[in-house]
């Protein structure tokens, strides 16, 4: 087997056909051995009926149907868990990423690549607050880790077999796959691409599951928040401090009615207050994924699948 494509698919019953399509056209043309994992994201709509059809027509159409929604990166996990190309290419299903891109992919990683990702030139049809929050995102990302993640880079990308073996030696169930794979090295680089606008239906990417996403980028790749909560810790003991003398100055050495302090008062209790809210938060945030990964907890079930289990 050549290449193994994963795609995961959350509500996609619009573009499966037409990505099917787009895809074996690509893979045709490359004169490839290959098959399609679908791997099914606990869809709500007629995704899997769609997918177990093309299955049935087509020796080269494999699917994973998990048991439930566990998001797109355990959907991705499951497939590379599954694949078994000498190269693996990962794919949205709406065809915001361009089966025929995966021409250029190969090619590159022909040169001797491990990992050749698809790094975004422009993104057409999505919302400014997506854009912006993205743009930030990767920037904040890049200047507080020492992986070396690529910014403006999604999922995208043709990765080599001993990627995969390396990957699947990373347990964390937070999965931050863009950054595994930067953290993994080997020979990688990139070909730039126009992000399509999705062909159908909407996306499956709520603002809540982006802010997942990007927490466990940033907890996965930094310790930047936790030395920012020692280095606030010091800072506001050190206004404290001063507030201290200041009251102590005021009570003993002025004639000034110490309870007209009650601005200062307030000020001071909700400034701490704050501080240590966020600070504790941050700490939380680490240890909740600590929690998660202690557990050991599968990181997805299958449904069903036509992919015979070793
Ligand atoms: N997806 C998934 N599980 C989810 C959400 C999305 O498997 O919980 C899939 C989706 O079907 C698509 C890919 O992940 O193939 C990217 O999702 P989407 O296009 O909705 O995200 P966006 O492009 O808007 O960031
Ligand atoms: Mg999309």
């Amino acid at each position: 087997m050549d290449i193994s494509v994963i795609i995961p698919v959350y509500n996609e019953e619009l573009n499966i056909d037409l990505l099917f399509n787009r895809l074996t056209n690509v893979m045709l043309a490359l004169g490839v051995k290959y098959e399609l994992i679908f791997v099914n994201d606990g869809s709500k709509d007629n995704s899997i009926h769609l997918v177990k059809k093309l299955a049935a027509q087509h020796q080269t159409v494999r699917y994973i149907d998990l048991s439930r929604n566990f998001g797109h990166q355990v959907a991705v996990s499951a497939g590379i868990d599954k694949a078994i190309g000498n190269a693996i290419v990962i794919i949205d299903a709406d065809l915001q990423d361009p089966p025929e891109l995966i021409h250029q992919l190969y090619a590159k990683m022909q040169e001797g690549y491990d990992v050749v990702y698809a790094k975004r030139n422009s993104r057409k049809g999505e919302s400014f607050l997506k854009l912006f929050t993205a743009r930030l995102f990767y920037r904040i990302l890049s200047s507080i880790t020492s992986v070396n993640i690529p910014v403006d880079t999604g999922d995208f990308r043709i990765i080599s077999r001993r990627v995969v073996e390396a990957l699947k030696q990373m347990p964390e169930t937070n999965k931050y796959l863009r950054g595994q794979i930067a953290w993994i090295g080997y020979e990688q680089t990139y070909v730039s691409y126009n992000r399509e606008e999705r062909n159908a239906g909407k996306t499956g990417y709520t603002y809540r599951k982006m802010f997942k996403l990007a927490l466990d980028g940033i907890t996965a790749f930094s310790n930047f928040p936790i030395k920012l909560v020692t280095f606030m810790g010091f800072f506001v003991s050190a206004i404290a401090f001063f507030m201290i003398l200041v009251s102590f100055y005021i009570k003993y050495f002025t004639d000034l009615n110490t309870v007209q302090g009650w601005t200062s008062l307030m000020v001071g209790l909700m400034f701490f207050g704050g501080v240590q809210l966020i600070s504790l938060g941050i700490i939380g945030e680490y240890i909740s994924r600590i929690n998660t990964d202690v557990r050991k907890r599968p990181l997805y079930l299958v449904k069903e699948s036509n992919i015979e289990q070793e």
